[in-house]
């Protein structure tokens, strides 16, 4: 196991990176920029090393700055959280070199699951569905015209390095395709230094599923079960929870089973989630994230496994100790994404928090790094929070939540506590009756101006 593990990140995650290193008797190290100063991952870990300005590029992407970070320490190993460096295979490549270990996937993994053409064609040799569309990059105009009347409209252009919801157009017709894939090629050079798009049918009201998988690079995996982030705003998750509404037991094991079968067959090693989009009880892939995910909480909450911790078990080279059958999932988990913006706007609304009282009770977590008078800095995400809750069926669950939701207080800042209170009461979200773009339609509807 490992002596000192250094966390390349901030926020909530570091503090859950943190909680898994203590349960397991590992010494911490944090790392912070000058904009951090009085963070609580700061606070609470063993020790702490500035590494540069604000600005994540000089700070939490500085990758010179973290090695020196570990050889200062004396660290053995480094976790990267979500975000900033969790997907850089170079970023792996070089810890390896300094004789550290990175607390992920193998580099060629990262890496290939990074450049998403790579990746759909990995899963469809892996017997994995992917949803249908170019297994090329397009080049010229002509090239994306014939695959678009190839698959048919409506269409969708995505950047192979895209991350984040971005750089993503629909396209509903042959007029509209060359003015968008000039926008689509310009939006991903500038937020991914890589203009490389391709072509996916437009599914119109598909559900987010992800499969929540193990693996300890040995060839054995296991599944963890299925997240429902269908609630999505601009192609970004504000609420998750598992299991999903739409599937039963005998879709569950299909699917998580040709999941674990890829895995072992590609040695996977540590967590990652295998992204679908579900439609007409069809599964189609869209990417595998090659980290701990934002909304791994839900599935924690369902079986009890600690992802952190297994993550960290078999980066140290344990195998992995959970057969498939010692997952057993029990009852149902709802997380909410609270944000420091305004909740109509969703404007950002960084700033000091005059007055914070947490929910607590049976049943209910809080994954934050916020406290009573801390200042939410403006150069990083807007999350103030995960409130995740759990309960023996979803009725209790919802009731919980509503419960939980009436008890936060955040008082200082503006959040999007307002928009979870209104989401736990709307009958399609009570009824489990939601897709993709659900959230977007309620709130065009100006359901929470009124
Ligand atoms: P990113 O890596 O930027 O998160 P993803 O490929 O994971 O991009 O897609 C993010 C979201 O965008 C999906 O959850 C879904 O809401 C939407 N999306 C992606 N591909 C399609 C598609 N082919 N049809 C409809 N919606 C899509």
């Amino acid at each position: 196991m490992f002596d000192k593990i250094l966390i390349a990140n901030r926020g909530e995650i570091a503090l859950r990176v943190l909680r898994a290193c203590k349960e397991l008797g590992i010494a911490t190290v944090a790392v912070h920029s000058t904009a951090d100063e009085d963070a609580m991952h700061v606070r609470l870990a063993d020790e702490s090393v500035c590494i540069g300005p604000p600005a994540s590029k000089d700070s939490y992407l500085n990758i010179p700055a973290l090695l020196a970070a570990c050889e200062i320490t004396g660290a053995d190993a480094v976790h990267p959280g979500y975000g900033f460096l969790a997907e850089n295979a170079r970023f792996a490549e070089i810890l390896a070199e300094h004789n550290v270990h990175f607390i992920g996937p193998r580099p060629e993994h990262i890496r290939l699951m990074g450049d998403k053409i790579a990746a759909k064609r990995a899963a469809t040799e892996l017997g994995i569905p992917t949803v249908p569309g170019s297994t090329e990059s397009v080049g010229s105009d002509a090239e994306a015209e014939r695959w678009a009347r190839d698959i048919g409209f409506p269409v969708m252009l995505k950047a192979a390095a895209g991350g984040g919801g971005r750089g993503m157009k629909v396209v509903r017709g042959e007029s509209e395709l060359g003015p968008a894939l000039a926008m689509a090629r310009a939006e991903a050079k500038a937020a991914f230094g890589d203009d490389t798009l391709y072509l996916e049918k437009y599914l119109e009201r598909p559900r987010h599923v992800e499969i929540q998988v193990l693996g300890d690079g040995k060839g054995r995996a296991i599944h963890l079960g299925e997240r429902d982030c269908s609630l999505q705003r601009r192609h970004q998750k504000v609420w998750e929870e598992g299991p999903s509404p739409a599937l039963n037991t005998a879709a569950r094991d299909q699917i998580g089973e040709t999941v674990a079968r890829a895995m072992r067959a590609i040695k996977y090693l540590g967590a990652g989630t295998v992204e679908f989009l579900y439609e007409d009880g069809k599964f189609h892939f869209i990417e595998m994230n090659t980290r701990i995910q934002v909304e791994h909480p839900v599935t924690e909450m369902i079986t009890d496994i600690d992802l952190v911790v297994e993550q960290i078990r078999v980066a140290a080279g344990g195998d992995l100790t959970l057969a498939q059958s010692d997952v057993k999932f029990h009852g149902h988990a709802i997380e909410c994404r609270i944000n420091a913006e305004n909740p109509v706007s969703f404007r950002p609304s960084p700033g000091k928090i005059v007055h914070y009282h947490p929910p607590g009770g049976l049943g209910v977590r809080i994954d934050s790094a916020v406290y009573h008078g801390y200042a939410i800095p403006p150069f990083y995400d807007s999350l103030v929070g995960k409130l995740i809750v759990h309960g023996k069926t979803r009725g209790e669950c919802l009731m919980r939540l509503r419960r939980a939701l009436d008890e936060f207080v955040v008082d200082g800042i503006e959040t999007t506590l307002p928009l979870f209170r209104a989401l736990a009461r709307e009958k399609d979200v009570v009824d489990g009756d939601y897709h993709i773009h659900w959230l977007e339609e309620f709130l065009a509807r100006g359901a929470l101006e009124r």
